[in-house]
């Protein structure tokens, strides 16, 4: 649920006359004034937000739109006119010497271009000729703070506040290990404030909010609230026991101190030992400043802390005092925001879910949400505990985060809208929802509870189906998660085609015949109900009775190319514990057989390179079981390879080397490449170490590229590792020239 901002959008306001704004303009206007205000006081003075930022930028947007239609309704009081943030009663105000601004706000590429172009024709009119840097920073979310030093020591901190009063947290400010009571070196400035935000380590943030909730207290939405709440406690004993911190990235009023460029200053910032963000960087022209904002946005989560998007600022103090201010923001920088990955929406109910190994998992059902480009419905709450430490109950309004293409996450409760009455606790189940099994923790006093019905219990053998199926194993694409349901818990009839994946590939076209499930009932596209519907088969009239449907007929294709897999996939197939691609590609070099695995010791397991006790143990406990026998019995005479042939005449050209290939290649896919690897004897990792013998770049190679290259491991294109399969490591391509020039001197010698 994402909330609308209540005020009703301009194209619905009735049509105005002689350009003065409507009756209903005005309303809305005046609502979403309240509004805004509202949500400052929730998020500046109580740290307790109710709507996302997103929403909040919205509600301002539309504000600044309808200011920018009708300049008459605007007042100096108008939260565009005003930096946002009161004073609470609770702190002593304090006057900042200068005052400190909020930032102007930009959400896309464009805006941001035309937003600089505008500040270049600013300067060029005011001093022609004038070149313009742009220092360029990362925009910190956190809380902004004033730091005033006289000769070197510090005497007093502030929150922003309304910009021109802040609230005096000299106390607090005191317990932050980074911020410096008395700067280093010497020729301190009489007077300087310095302006930083003060932010709370991401990493940090899930034990703080685990502590609240046992602690029997309100936990925070974000990091950002986590960094306003810490600061402003009363107590500043209470502020040491967060692990806060900052990075300074400005300054205000000043005797004494001469830096003629905002970098510069901060390179004098960090010489007294304050501390600046690594990351800030003075940029020549905008497609730089384009480069530097696309970078950060891939590498949003690889940071100490949160950033919401970048700051851009005139680099020249002279330029600067040239553009001046509005009453709200300086004109010489910009904020351009990131799209946005928190949204507030509603817990609808907690349910849990059986995995592949009989895990239970509770999960959030959310009232569905758009963020991060997708829509998101469900959230992860991994067990009992994880529920608990986040303090959400079902029925609360919750904040969603969704990191890029990281999976959905529940953040925590919004506490300002919980309603007593509409909220309850949630109660893991005692007994498998699916088969009815009383569940037991995996081992004594371990938080994850297993439904210990591995064999028969339908979401388990459901989820081992899927799995069975899926790219890393079979590969068979009719065998999605829909037909995996109606294999294992179809509607009709009421045994299953399949009660074990043993019989997988016994399956016939005809006992999919009687398979139907349930799905929505559409009249004219709209929903009217549910009815079973065949699942394999098509509907089927009078004249044309029902036949398999087209997906049915390519899965049994796909079953019959499946039986050709090679082992290390049919390995990944059973499901086995711990047992994925790396191991199983291991195993299936070292044994060759799955004869030779079962027949193994635990000692020769383990001893197997990527393989190691835990695996060994693994292996040895599923082949224990009679059933799981069983299913590579019945595998193996339905006709599923359970060797891999010797290719006698693949040369052994990578014997004892370790190639790592990253990013995308035009002839191989990344399983591809790696079995090309194995098959010549060499190892295919997965992570750059100095034991790399070579890494393999292909297209949009990352962090491994530039790991590889920061340990001098030798980089091969596609073609060098074509070159290298074939020859081995004379392919280098600078050795394989050089071995060639040498090869042929002599012939053409004289
Ligand atoms: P802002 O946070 O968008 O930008 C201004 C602030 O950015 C500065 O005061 C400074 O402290 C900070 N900043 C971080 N890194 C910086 C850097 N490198 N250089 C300079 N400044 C840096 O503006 P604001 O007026 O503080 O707050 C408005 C924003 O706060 C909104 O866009 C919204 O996202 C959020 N907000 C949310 C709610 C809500 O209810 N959810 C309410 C009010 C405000």
């Amino acid at each position: 649920m994402t909330p609308e901002p209540k005020s009703a959008p301009a194209e619905n306001a009735p049509a105005e006359q002689d350009g003065l704004p409507s009756e209903t303009l005005r309303e809305e206007y005046a609502q979403l004034t309240e509004e805004i205000r509202a949500h400052r006081i929730a998020y500046y003075q109580e740290a307790a937000p109710t709507v996302s930022d997103a929403e909040f930028d919205t509600l301002f947007r539309r504000l600044e739109e309808l200011e920018a239609l009708h300049p008459e309704l605007v007042s100096n009081d108008s939260p565009t006119q005003e930096v946002g943030g009161e004073v609470s009663a609770a702190f002593a105000p304090v006057d900042h010497l200068a005052r400190m601004y909020s930032l102007e706000d930009v959400f896309s590429l464009d805006e941001l271009r035309a937003w600089l172009e505008r500040a270049l024709a600013g300067v060029e009119q005011r001093n022609p000729g004038a070149a313009v840097e742009w220092l360029t920073e990362l925009k910190i979310d956190g809380l902004a703070v004033n730091l005033l030093y006289r000769n070197g020591e510090l005497v007093r901190a502030a929150t922003r506040g309304d910009g021109v009063t802040g609230e005096d947290i000299t106390h607090n400010v005191l317990t932050i290990a980074s911020i410096p009571r008395q700067l280093a070196g010497t020729d301190h400035p009489e007077e300087v404030e310095i302006r930083g935000e003060v932010f709370f380590p991401t990493e940090e943030f899930a034990r703080l909010n685990e502590r609240m909730v046992a602690a029997g207290k309100a936990p925070f939405a974000n990091p950002r609230n986590a960094a306003a709440g810490s600061l402003r406690q009363k107590d500043p004993a209470m502020t040491a026991e967060r692990p806060l911190d900052m990075y300074v990235h400005g300054i205000g009023a000043r005797t004494g101190l001469s830096a003629g460029t905002q970098s510069g200053t901060y390179e004098l910032l960090a010489a007294w030992g304050l501390p600046t963000s690594p990351y800030y960087r003075v940029l020549p022209d905008v497609p730089a400043v384009v480069d530097f904002i696309e970078y950060h946005g891939d590498h949003r989560h690889d940071l100490l802390h949160e950033i919401d998007g970048i700051v851009v600022k005139v680099d020249s103090f002279a330029l600067q005092r040239a553009l001046g201010h509005t009453s709200r923001v300086p004109r010489w920088s910009v904020a351009y925001k990131y799209p946005p990955e928190e949204v507030n929406t509603r817990l609808l109910d907690i349910l849990v879910n059986v995995g592949r190994t009989g895990r239970v998992t509770p999960f959030g059902l959310l009232d569905p949400v758009k963020v991060a480009g997708s829509t998101v419905s469900m959230a992860t709450l991994h067990n009992q505990d994880v529920v608990k430490a986040k303090g959400v109950l079902i029925g609360d309004t919750v904040v969603v985060r969704k990191a890029g293409d990281v999976i959905p996450e529940i953040v925590g409760p919004v506490m300002a809208l919980r309603n007593d009455d509409q909220v309850h606790e949630f109660v893991m189940p005692t007994e498998c929802p699916s088969c009815g099994t009383t569940l037991q923790p995996a081992k004594e006093g371990d938080v994850d509870i297993r439904c210990p019905n591995a064999r028969s219990c339908p979401s388990q053998l459901r989820e081992r189906v899927f799995h069975l199926a899926s790219r890393g194993a079979f590969d068979i694409e009719a065998l999605g998660w829909e037909a995996a349901i109606a294999l294992t818990q179809p509607a009709e009839p009421e045994v299953p085609p399949i009660t074990t994946e043993a019989e997988i590939f016994d399956l016939t076209p005809e006992k999919l015949a009687d398979v139907r499930t349930e799905r929505d009932k559409k009249v004219k596209g709209v929903v009217t109900g549910r009815e079973l519907v065949p699942y394999f088969y098509s509907r089927g009239t009078a004249k044309k009775p029902s036949e398999p449907s087209v997906t049915t007929r390519k899965l049994f294709t796909e079953l019959e190319k499946a039986k050709q897999q090679p082992l290390w996939r049919v390995l990944v197939a059973l499901s086995i514990r711990h047992v994925g691609p790396t191991a199983s590609r291991a195993l299936a070099t070292a044994f060759g057989s799955m004869d030779r695995i079962r027949a193994a010791s635990e000692e020769e397991l383990a001893n197997v390179d990527g393989v190691g006790p835990t695996i060994a143990v693994a292996l040895t406990e599923w082949f224990a079981e009679e059933w799981h026998r069983e299913i590579v019995e019945r595998w193996a005479a339905a006709g599923v390879r359970m060797e891999d042939e010797v290719d006698e005449n693949t040369p052994r050209t990578l014997e004892g080397l370790t190639v790592v290939v990253t990013g995308s290649l035009e002839r191989y896919n990344r399983d591809e490449a790696k079995e090309a690897i194995i098959r010549r004897g060499g190892k295919a990792a997965g992570s750059v170490s100095k034991k790399t013998s070579y890494v393999v770049a292909g297209e949009n190679a990352g962090t491994k590229l530039e790991r590889a290259e920061a340990l001098g491991v030798p980089v091969l294109d596609e073609e060098g590792f074509t070159a290298l399969l074939e020859h081995g490591p004379v392919a280098d391509p600078e050795d394989a020239q050089e071995a060639a020039v040498e090869e042929v001197q002599p012939e053409e010698a004289p």
